[in-house]
């Protein structure tokens, strides 16, 4: 092993988006945390688009699942995620969706502690007690990360969970519990495999209010969401405001540096 090891290396980080999200979602992503992992990072799509392409140096792949929000459509891109991740020597697999900013040097620090040789579930709960499904007439409960929030999961636990769902038997799992990919993960490794999730709070999806994460702790955060909905959901920093950026992600929380502002043009339109 090289003495200098960057341990950022070992990661494989996949981004899932979809087509409409191209113009949308991806610009803040590409102007921020993308350009600390760019070697690292996938986007996981389901139409070709040479713009994409081309700003990612390559970095996208078409799953050819379908368009939709449809569970079975999720599960088939987690699937290929998970799949082609199998296909490198990465030692971690790292999931986040198109609406989350990723911590780079944080993520980096997080799988500092744990070895890769282990079985690893690392992620956030969003639920306040295990998921309780009927599977077989039997009651089982188990917990799982919330995809939206991100997670990540050791090569040792990925080829465990190969011969179940592996080669596109996600979405087998998935119609059986009839669950999305989030759950179905979770199914299959606490469930299945007996292996525990380790929560970790760090990963945050927008199914928390991100005002409440707090701004001397924002280094420490592995990941931040938000949505613009009806009741936009942002995190709280100072300096942007809903109109230069949206988001609020292109504030670069690892450095505590303003990404230039050019960029928020680029967000808008
Ligand atoms: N997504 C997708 N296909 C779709 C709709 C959404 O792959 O047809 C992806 C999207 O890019 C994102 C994730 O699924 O990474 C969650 O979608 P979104 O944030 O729009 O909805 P949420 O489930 O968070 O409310
Ligand atoms: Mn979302």
């Amino acid at each position: 092993l090289p003495v200098n090891d960057d341990l950022l290396e070992k990661v494989f980080i996949t981004v899932k988006t979809t087509g409409r999200n191209h113009l949308t979602r991806l610009p803040v992503i590409i102007r921020t945390w993308f350009q600390l992992a760019k070697k690292q990072t996938w986007f996981f799509t389901d139409t070709n688009d040479q713009h994409l392409s081309q700003v990612t140096g390559g970095h996208v792949i078409n799953t050819n699942c379908s368009a939709t929000h449809s569970r079975r459509a999720l599960c088939c891109k987690m699937s290929v995620e998970l799949d082609v991740f199998l296909e490198t020597k990465k030692k971690w697999f790292c999931h986040v969706d198109d609406d989350n900013y990723v911590n780079v040097p944080a993520l980096d620090e997080l799988l500092k502690m744990y070895n890769p040789i282990g079985d690893w579930y690392l992620g956030r709960t969003s639920t306040p007690k295990p998921l309780q499904i009927r599977a077989k007439s039997q009651k089982t409960t188990f917990w799982f990360a919330t995809g939206g929030a991100g997670f990540c999961l050791s090569r040792a636990l990925v080829l465990k969970m190969a011969p179940i769902s592996g080669n596109g038997k996600l979405m087998a799992i998935g119609d059986r519990i009839g669950l999305p990919d989030d759950v179905s993960v979770g199914y299959v490794i606490e469930h299945l495999l007996k292996i525990q999730l380790t929560r970790v709070e760090q990963f945050h999806s927008h199914l928390e209010p991100m005002r409440l994460i707090k701004k001397d702790l924002f280094n420490e955060q592995l990941t931040f969401s938000y949505s613009l909905d009806n009741e936009p959901n942002t995190v709280d920093v100072d300096g942007f405001n809903e109109i230069t950026d949206p988001t609020r992600l292109t504030f670069n929380v690892s450095k505590f540096l303003w990404i230039t502002t050019t960029v928020i043009g680029h967000v808008k339109s």
